[in-house]
């Protein structure tokens, strides 16, 4: 994985960026992609600016790339973000990325639609679900599971035998995302995958008014749950408490502790050891 590359914000809003090793994931591409298009520099709430670490975001006393854990998911995300969205350091779709190895992102308009988006919801090989809360959608299209594959002769499992499942998520604020929904005609057709978890959210750096809210790598994680790439949710899970824990930290100027319980449990998913936490 290396040592990511280290980018100083310049007043321009163009970011200073050194070449990192690990190939830059969706997310990362769009952010640096809306960095270019900004005409005026984009402030990140509190704290003074400074030295930010390209790979994860954070300062580089709290660096979270050595962390980034590698695991086999079958499932994909694609993540429709809000314009801001890429540029947040708090956003978490980044995290999706960072441990989903098919994610996709695209920033959204009101009036244009990325072609490849539609490509993507196109592609037979996948089964695209939107994730949005079902009490705000017509019931004739409201799913709370997957929907069954088509077994085939010789497939080994129920699960490569059809479209692996691709999750589309709208990263944005709750206001954002309604309007998100309302406005993008080529999400009308495709089943709304609506999470049953009564599970609060934990997410301390964004938090909901409404506490049902969960923040996109929680939802995530509750997605690649039901498609059953559990280790995969788990160690999201992990990993967004890992994140969160080196984000206040960073914040607070205090360091972290790598061996606390946070971290063990990342370390123990990522190692394949089971663990008690
Ligand atoms: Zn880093």
């Amino acid at each position: 994985m290396g040592r990511a590359a280290i980018f100083i914000d310049n007043p321009c809003g163009a970011a200073r960026v050194m070449p990192s090793p690990a190939l830059p994931h969706a997310v990362a591409r769009l952010r640096s992609a809306r960095l270019a298009r900004s005409a005026k520099p984009f402030l990140a709430r509190g704290g003074p600016r400074g030295e930010r670490c390209a790979g994860c975001r954070l300062r580089p006393s709290h660096c979270l790339c050595a962390l980034r854990p590698a695991v086999q998911v079958h499932a994909g995300v694609c993540l429709l973000m809000a314009d801001i969205e890429p540029l947040k350091p708090s956003n978490t779709g980044w995290l999706v990325a960072d441990v989903v190895a098919d994610t996709f992102a695209f920033g959204w308009t009101r009036t244009d639609v990325d072609a490849g988006l539609l490509a993507l919801l196109r592609d037979p090989q996948w089964q695209p679900y939107l994730v949005f809360p079902g009490e705000f959608v017509a019931a004739e299209r409201v799913v709370t599971s997957l929907l069954p594959v088509a077994a085939h002769a010789g497939a080994s499992l129920a699960r490569d035998a059809g479209k692996r499942p691709l999750f589309v998520l709208l990263d944005a604020t709750w206001p954002e995302a309604r309007k998100m929904f309302r406005k993008s005609p080529y999400l009308d057709q495709m089943p709304v995958l609506s999470l049953q978890s009564e599970q609060l959210s934990r997410y301390r750096l964004r938090r909901s008014q409404r506490d049902e809210h969960f923040c996109t790598s929680e939802v995530a994680g509750l997605c690649l749950d039901l498609a059953g790439d559990v280790l995969a949710a788990h160690l999201l899970e992990a990993y967004l408490d890992v994140f969160t824990d080196h984000y206040l930290k960073a914040r607070q100027q205090q360091p972290v502790d790598l061996q606390d319980a946070a971290h063990l449990r990342l370390a123990a998913l990522a190692g394949g050891q089971p663990c008690a936490a």
